[in-house]
């Protein structure tokens, strides 16, 4: 059983231990120490990094109370080592796990939703809740956990068992009775948990609802906090700063004006289509080919297309639109099938396309003009 320093005190940086095992494995050595401040993977929180003896510990975990670290290097068994944690990463997570503790404290408190699942990333977290919160209620429980890191409250540790255990009231996953950890943030949350938090609330900082979201029945909220919700705040900040630059508005008015923009360009575009059919029509060269009446354009998209095959007489009619590597089609009839047409063409020109009876479209990759009329006079 490794001696976990940890659980005693959060914030050892820096550890010596002795070597107890090591043993060859996949990706390096795992080494077993008779203590450690390095918190192994598990509850939804990443392995601490960090060196032993300046070499790089790349994983830990815990098997049966021993806690492995991996490294590159061997360790000779009875050596002294000197472990150093990963303290910046650590910090963030010990201010992301209280945090977290502290939202679903008081979800549970206040909406009596229990917490049910738990996910933390290098940059955020997500945490799960049974039942269905409104936004109203986010927002209340983010104003709540802020008022609580205001606060500055204790954050505590007790390892409970028995009688004591029974009389107390916890949050917890699974149903535990010896020797239970419990972190009691007072006054709103207390909750059975083997990570390593913050001493007091305050140390959190700050802690943001990035986003929220139905899940299986219930809530899934995802969080920053601390170190992490600054990092998000200033980016936040700074890509705001860019788009009032852009959009030449002050901050309150940069989702008016985007709305605007926005505006603007739709109808901007409408037009632009407009002109672009008149532009194909008047444009258009039509030819005679046997049945067939063909419009030449150059260019245009098939919307314009279809505007010139709509104002052309005859049957069946086809117009074709020179682009870089081919030619786009449409091919419309009032009475016959443009299919075998379509058909011949795809066939003579390398063409992909289809459509019903009376209408189809399509792409050639090689345009030859003439080579077209010849055979839909022969048609
Ligand atoms: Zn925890």
């Amino acid at each position: 059983m490794t001696k976990r320093l940890f659980e005693e005190n959060a914030y050892i940086k820096e550890f010596t231990a002795t070597v107890t095992a090591c043993h060859p494995v996949k990706n390096g050595f795992e080494v077993v120490l008779d203590q450690t401040a390095f918190f192994p993977e598990g509850g939804g929180q990443a392995a601490d990094g960090g060196t032993l003896n300046g070499v790089a510990v790349t994983d830990v975990q815990i098997k049966e109370d021993v806690i492995y670290h991996t490294v590159a290097t061997p360790f000779s068994v009875g050596e002294q080592v000197t472990g150093a944690i990963d303290w910046q990463t650590r910090f963030a997570r010990m201010q992301s796990h209280t945090a977290e503790h502290l939202v679903s404290g008081i979800v549970y408190r206040q909406f009596g939703f229990s917490n049910m699942g738990f996910h933390m990333s290098e940059t955020t977290m997500t945490a799960d809740f049974a039942g269905v919160l409104t936004p109203q209620q986010i927002k209340e429980v983010e104003r709540l956990a802020n008022q609580a890191i205001y606060e500055n409250v204790p954050v505590t540790v007790e390892v409970l068992s028995g009688d004591d255990l029974k009389a107390k009231e916890y949050r917890s996953k699974l149903d535990l009775d010896t020797d239970v950890r419990l972190v009691t943030i007072e006054g709103y949350d207390c909750c059975a948990c083997c990570a390593p938090h913050v001493a007091k609330s305050g140390e959190i900082g700050l802690v943001k609802v990035l986003d929220y979201y139905p899940n299986k029945g219930g809530t899934r909220v995802e969080l920053a906090a601390g170190i992490n919700a600054f990092a998000d705040y200033v980016a936040l900040h700074d890509q705001n700063k860019e788009m009032m630059g852009l959009l030449s508005a002050k901050r309150e008015r940069v989702p008016e004006t985007v709305e605007r923009l926005a505006e603007t360009l739709k109808s901007t575009q409408a037009e632009l289509r407009l002109l672009q059919q008149k532009l194909a029509l008047s444009s258009m060269e039509q030819v005679q080919a046997g049945s067939v009446t063909c419009g030449f354009v150059k260019g245009a998209a098939y919307d314009s297309m279809q505007t010139c095959v709509n104002q052309m007489s005859g049957d069946v009619r086809l117009v074709f639109s020179l682009v870089e590597d081919g030619a786009l089609y449409v091919a419309a009839a009032r009475q016959g099938d443009v299919r075998p047409v379509i058909k011949a063409l795809n066939t003579a020109f390398d063409g992909r396309g289809g459509g019903k009876p009376n209408y189809g479209q399509g792409k050639l990759s090689v345009f030859d003009k003439q080579g077209i009329l010849n055979l839909l006079s022969a048609q």
